[in-house]
Parts: C-alpha cells; sequence; structure tokens
C-alpha cells in the first residue's frame, strides 16, 4: 500500500522563485505542495486547515511580514521550517537557529536550489532513521537530541557505552552512533572498538564527540574505526551537516547494495545474494549448513503465459509468484530469484517432513492463486525440486535441488519432488 503523501507548505511570495521550486519538488511522488504568497493566507489556512505539514519552506520576507514573521507563525503550530532570504548575516542566522529553524539557504544562486531539494530529501530520508546517542552529560545529551529531532531523525537515548551496547542488541535498526569520548563505565574509545568488531564502517557509521581540543582524541577514535568526529562545544549547523554528511554516505552504500543484491522486478533477493548467502552458511564454524533445505521452485510453462498474454502480463504473473512464495517463509529463511522464473527458497532449521509441508503449501497456494489481468484469470503452477541433506558446499546441494527440480517436471508438472 502506498504510504500516504507528506504535505510541504511553501510560502514565497516571487512568482519566479515558486515555480522554480515547484517545478523541482516534482521529484518527489511522495509530496503534496501547499503554494502560499503571504503571511494573512498562511495564518488563515493554518487556522482553517490545521498544521499537518512535514516541513515548511518560507521566505523571510513577504510583502505582509517583512521580519521573518512568518517564523513565528510556524513555531506556534509546530511545524518544522527552512527558511530562505537572499540577505543573512551571522546575527541573524544565530536568531533563526535559535528560534528552532531546520536550515537557513540563502537565496544567491542557482545551486541553492539544488541544496534545498538535497535538503528536503534528507529529511524524507531522516524519517526512518535512527541514532542512537550516546551521552553521559544529562543537558548535553537532551541539546543533542532536540537538534536530531529538529532534524526528523528518531533518536535513543544511552548514558554510557556499556548501555549503548545494551541498546544495540534491543533496538533495531539503528543507523548511526554518535557517541562521547569521556564517560563512566565504558568511554567511547572503548564502545567504538567493540562496535567495530561486530559491525563495519558501511554498516553502522560512528561520529565521536569530545571536549578534548588535542588532535589525539580525533586521531584515536578514528584509528578505532569511527567513520566522523565532532569537536565539543559545536554548533547546530555543524551537528547537522556532519549528521547528514555521514548519512547520505550510509545511504548511498545502501541502495548500491540494494541494486546490487535486490531483483529490481520482484524486490527479491538476487542471484548473486543467494550465493554468496549460502556460501556464507557453510563457511561458517557453527554450521549453519545443519538443518538445511535448498528448494528450486520453476514455473510451469511460463513461455505461454508470455506468449498468450505478452511480456507485461508475464511480469506481472512473476511479481505474483514472488509475493506469494514470500509469504510462507518465516524467521530466517528466504527466497531468491535466481532466473527468468526459476526462485531458490533456502529454510532453517528444518527435517525433511516440516520442509516438505512448507513447499507442499507453497505449491498448492500458487496453484490456487490467480492474477487477474482485464477480466480474465491467469492461473500459474510451479514445480519443486528439494534437497534436505547436507553436501560438502551449498552448490552442490543446489545443484541436487535442480536435478530433483527436472524430475519434478518430468512427472507431469505441478509437483514436488525430493532428492
Ligand atoms: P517449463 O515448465 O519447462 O519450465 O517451461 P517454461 O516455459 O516455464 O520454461 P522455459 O525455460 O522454456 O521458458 C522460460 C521463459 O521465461 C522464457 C522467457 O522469455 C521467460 N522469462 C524469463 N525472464 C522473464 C522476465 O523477466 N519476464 C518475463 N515476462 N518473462 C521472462
Ligand atoms: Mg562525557
Ligand atoms: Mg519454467
Ligand atoms: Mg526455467
Amino acid at each position: 500500500m502506498p504510504s500516504p503523501k507528506l504535505r510541504v507548505l511553501i510560502v514565497e511570495d516571487s512568482k519566479f522563485f515558486a515555480v522554480a521550486i515547484r517545478h523541482r519538488l516534482k521529484v518527489f511522488e511522495n509530496l503534496e505542495c501547499v503554494f502560499i504568497e503571504n503571511y494573512a493566507d498562511a495564518k488563515k489556512l493554518l487556522k482553517q486547515q490545521g498544521s499537518e505539514y512535514f516541513v515548511a519552506l518560507l521566505d523571510l520576507c513577504l510583502p505582509d511580514a517583512r521580519e521573518g514573521e512568518i517564523v513565528e507563525l510556524m513555531n506556534k503550530y509546530d511545524i518544522p521550517s527552512i527558511i530562505f532570504s537572499s540577505n543573512f548575516d551571522r546575527e541573524s542566522l544565530n536568531r533563526y537557529y535559535a528560534m528552532g529553524v531546520i536550515d537557513c539557504v540563502p537565496k544567491d544562486s542557482p545551486a541553492s536550489l539544488d541544496y534545498f531539494i538535497y535538503l528536503v530529501n534528507r529529511l524524507m530520508l531522516n524519517r526512518k532513521i535512527n541514532i542512537l546517542v550516546v551521552e553521559d552529560s544529562v543537558t548535553a545529551r537532551k541539546i543533542l537530541c532536540t537538534q536530531l529531532i529538529r532534524q526528523q531523525i528518531n533518536v535513543v537515548e544511552a548514558r554510557d557505552g556499556k548501555e549503548a551496547l545494551e541498546l544495540m542488541e534491543t533496538h533495531h535498526p539503528i543507523h548511526l552512533v554518535l557517541t562521547d569520548y569521556n564517560m563512566p563505565n565504558m568511554d567511547g574509545f572503548e564502545l567504538t572498538r567493540k562496535l567495530r568488531s561486530k559491525y563495519s564502517k558501511d554498516q553502522l557509521p560512528i561520529i565521536g564527540m569530545s571536549s578534548h581540543a588535542e588532535g589525539e582524541y580525533v586521531v584515536q577514535f578514528l584509528k578505532l574505526g569511527a567513520n566522523d568526529f565532532i569537536h565539543k562545544p559545536f554548533s547546530y549547523e555543524e551537528l547537522l551537516c556532519r549528521v547528514s554528511q555521514n548519512l547520505d554516505i550510509y545511504c548511498l552504500i545502501e541502495e548500491l547494495k540494494k541494486s546490487v543484491y535486490i531483483d529490481a522486478l520482484t524486490g527479491l533477493n538476487n542471484r548473486r545474494f543467494l550465493l554468496e548467502y549460502g556460501d556464507e552458511l557453510f563457511s561458517d564454524k557453527d554450521n549453519k549448513a545443519e538443518g538445511l533445505t535448498v528448494a528450486m521452485v520453476d514455473i510451469d510453462h511460463f513461455k505461454n503465459i508470455n506468449d498468450t498474454y505478452g511480456h507485461h502480463m508475464g511480469d506481472d504473473v512473476l511479481a505474483r509468484v514472488s509475493e506469494n512464495l514470500q509469504r510462507h517463509l518465516v524467521d530466517k529463511d528466504l527466497v531468491a530469484r535466481i532466473g527468468g522464473e526459476e526462485f531458490c527458497v533456502i529454510l532453517h532449521d528444518k527435517n525433511a517432513d516440516e520442509a516438505m509441508g512448507i513447499l507442499e503449501k507453497i505449491r498448492m497456494s500458487v496453484a490456487q492463486d490467480s492474477v487477474s489481468i482485464s477480466e480474465k484469470e491467469i492461473k500459474v503452477t510451479v514445480s519443486i525440486g528439494m534437497c534436505n541433506h547436507a553436501e560438502e558446499d551449498f552448490r552442490a546441494m543446489l545443484k541436487i535441488a535442480d536435478e530433483a527440480l527436472y524430475n519434478a517436471k518430468d512427472h507431469g508438472r505441478n509437483c514436488l519432488r525430493v532428492a
């Protein structure tokens, strides 16, 4: 189900700038933009329609409110604001940050529009980001959390390294850790060392913080594996930039991983993922291959679907079957699309009977399901080959499951065969 659209309020009297913003914001399909030209209209709108806005983009100098009064209006309705103006001086910038605005964007070049779009995108992504703040000083922690929440980030708080490690186990997922150096029980160095033994730099960015001016604290944090460092005390703006920068890199790597390991049509894991995952199971000292089932699932006479209804409908059927396969799996079990209409199901900790039970359920469910296309009900079946006894490696299990699949095809299709 598509998530409801986020509303953005844009208050800008310059038609030229408003059109430019409207045009650029079109790239975000999940945004609904409301444009207002002056203070009085903004006031009327909020009074009538309430304040369900994800963010407001505000021109500070409006025809009927030239001194930034619009910011106070947004604060009254608890709407987070980004402001833009053609003349910011340091003093007024500080004043606006103190009033709680998310960011100030100078309206001086086309590049500022780029930054603006970047920022809106960052804020949307931030809504799904969880940061663990590790800081022993109650006051410092509170300020830090407030400033992160202002960037629409979700925060989890820890008083020291020890508590942070405990929270890492119970709060999933944590996307970034922001840690102080000097803390009781476990300091920031020790926490970084411990986290790095479990999570790589691209899995979990860590930003160290310390009020020690000496460079060796920075170096030490970075050598232990922190991605970045912030000197205390820091401004809200510096925190915004550093956190955003680290999250940008993190999100970029996540996107890359997705494109490498996820099949674009079905959203399932792809062949590359499956092979790496499978090989990993056998390389592990804990012998995770124990109780493993590998099953090959292939849609029967799929070529006929394409020939009869077209490739496009064939794609819909593939997506539908993929959803069906995924619905039947729990915990660590997984399914990957490894070829055109071929899938591989991995089941963990199941004996042959249990595995057969699940795979039979899958087979029947696919056969009962249908994709309706212009009043026609398209039905497909799958053949399944299964291997439930451990072999020397994952590839060998795949090969055996594949042989069992051929066997199922030979036996008239729409059936399960066990190697
Ligand atoms: P069998 O029961 O023996 O498996 O017969 P089949 O027709 O399913 O198998 P075959 O290997 O002959 O044909 C597979 C077809 O799947 C051919 C190919 O065009 C189609 N196919 C592969 N990838 C895609 C895809 O991404 N989308 C669509 N629509 N079709 C695909
Ligand atoms: Mg401290
Ligand atoms: Mg087939
Ligand atoms: Mg095939």
